[in-house]
């Protein structure tokens, strides 16, 4: 009989299936009953997998979005952060190619004042993830208990934790599945993999850096647009407010790609010393949280102050080093940087020619990074730690023919023989600099979507 059961439950699913590739759309019920029927395993992968990629061609009506969001996130637990006082901002990226800035504004923003309890992910697909990142602190626990998480949030201000197993585990599984069969790309999957998470991470507010260009999900402005505005509009019917800032990701941000090694730079970005993009964006995503925690008490242009002045009086750098120090890490590291492990072979890459660095595919960097080692291959490979891209040009810099552009770190030759290959088959040289756009390209809340400074 319960083979029978599944005969008629397999049916029944991909008659589902069929209705969203004609373009139908699916009931409240049948959603929920997917993603419940899913997290039992009464779905096989094969099934669900083609009904994601009929979501990637169809999409998903707000309703329906709302609903399977809603869903994702019922599927576990909701994390209780009421024992920590004050209004507590949460911040999620939809990803990128050396984007530490949540090693740098967590302890800008709790410096400010505004407690930082932070739940980040692993690195996915050419994207880093924070929780690596830290992992190559020696020492650094990041598997910490919600009470764990909760006493260190206020005693100190901030605590970056891994996401606990209960926290929307649908989303859990559908993204593996979803890394695995090209549906990644969809603004209604991110959307409700991005908000099921934060709603059941439990914070006041959410501020969302929504990456657009060659090195993220959703490569143009228009799709960036669209994703915000419909985060923004789930995080606000949560009750939630829910702000997105739309950031640049066509070329990778800051000069380091690799786990110890961005965390050496977000090092030097907490003394003030960082590359200016990546110092300008963490500003700016500090800055609009401040705004966020602080309902009204200072303007928006004293919020972005309150974070350059964080760093530049040395308590987001202390608030670093507390952090570091209350999850286990060995402070001797963060304080002197060059103990760190570093990589057995290193190899420099250079312009074959003269003229401008155009462009850079930069999700390709990103494979690149993964191919010296800086990466999972599948989800239980082993990451090294000290692998990695150490970017000498960005996009719009002046090369002669074999200076050096760029240092690969790696364990073999092999390694940064092929890396090599992938990087400079994925650079763009030219006669002419290109037109650079700006960094912050719009800010989205629940009444305005500004982009490039123009209310739209
Ligand atoms: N980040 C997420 O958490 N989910 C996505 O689908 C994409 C980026």
């Amino acid at each position: 009989r319960p083979c029978m059961e599944g005969l008629a439950m397999a049916e029944r699913f991909c008659d589902m299936i069929q209705k969203k590739k004609d373009g139908k759309i699916l009931s409240e019920e049948e959603i929920k009953e997917m993603i419940s029927d899913y997290c039992e395993e009464k779905i096989p992968d094969y099934q669900m997998a083609a009904m994601l990629m009929a979501i990637c061609f169809q999409g998903m009506t707000d309703e329906e979005l709302a609903t399977m969001t809603l869903a994702m996130t019922n599927s576990g637990n909701r994390v209780d952060l009421s024992s920590i006082q004050g209004v507590k901002v949460d911040k999620h990226s939809t990803g990128g190619v050396g984007d530490k800035t949540t090693l740098i504004i967590g302890p800008i923003v709790a410096a400010a004042g505004v407690p930082v309890a932070k739940m980040s992910g692993r690195g996915l697909g050419f994207t880093g993830g924070t929780i690596d990142k830290l992992e190559s602190i020696p020492g650094f626990c990041t598997e910490i208990s919600v009470e764990q998480f909760s006493s260190q949030v206020n005693e100190i201000g901030i605590c970056v934790a891994g996401q606990s197993g209960e926290l929307a585990p649908a989303d859990k599984k559908l993204y593996a599945l979803r890394d695995v069969t090209a549906t990644v790309e969809s603004i209604p999957l991110i959307a409700a993999s991005v908000m099921s998470k934060k709603i059941a991470a439990g914070s006041d507010k959410i501020l969302l850096d929504v990456t657009t260009g060659s090195g993220a999900f959703i490569k143009d402005i228009d799709g960036a647009k669209e994703l915000a505005e419909k985060m923004v509009a789930i995080g606000t019917h949560n009750g939630k407010e829910t702000v997105a800032l739309i950031t640049d990701m066509d070329e990778p941000l800051g000069l380091a790609i690799g786990n110890n090694l961005e965390v050496k730079e977000a090092i030097e970005a907490l003394h003030g010393r960082g590359p200016n993009d990546l110092m300008e964006v963490c500003y700016a995503l500090a800055g609009n949280m401040i705004f966020l925690a602080g309902e009204g008490k200072y303007t928006y242009e004293e919020a972005l102050q309150m974070a350059a002045d964080k760093v530049k009086d040395g308590s987001a750098w202390e608030k670093f080093c507390y952090m570091v120090k209350s999850q286990g890490g060995e402070l001797s590291y963060v304080e002197n940087p060059e103990t760190f492990k570093k990589a057995k072979i290193s190899e420099e890459v250079t312009a074959p020619v003269s003229g401008y660095l155009k462009h850079m595919v930069t999700a390709e960097i990103g494979v690149a990074a993964g191919m010296l080692g800086a990466g999972r291959a599948t989800k239980d490979s082993r990451i090294d730690n000290s692998a990695g891209i150490i970017l000498k040009k960005k996009p719009g810099d002046k090369v002669e023919k074999g200076e050096v552009i760029a240092t690969l770190f790696a364990e073999t030759k092999e390694q940064t023989n092929a890396a090599k290959e992938h990087f400079l088959a994925n650079c763009e040289f030219g006669e002419k600099p290109p037109v650079k756009r700006p960094l912050i390209l719009g800010r989205i809340t629940k009444d305005t979507s500004n982009l490039y400074g123009n209310e739209v």
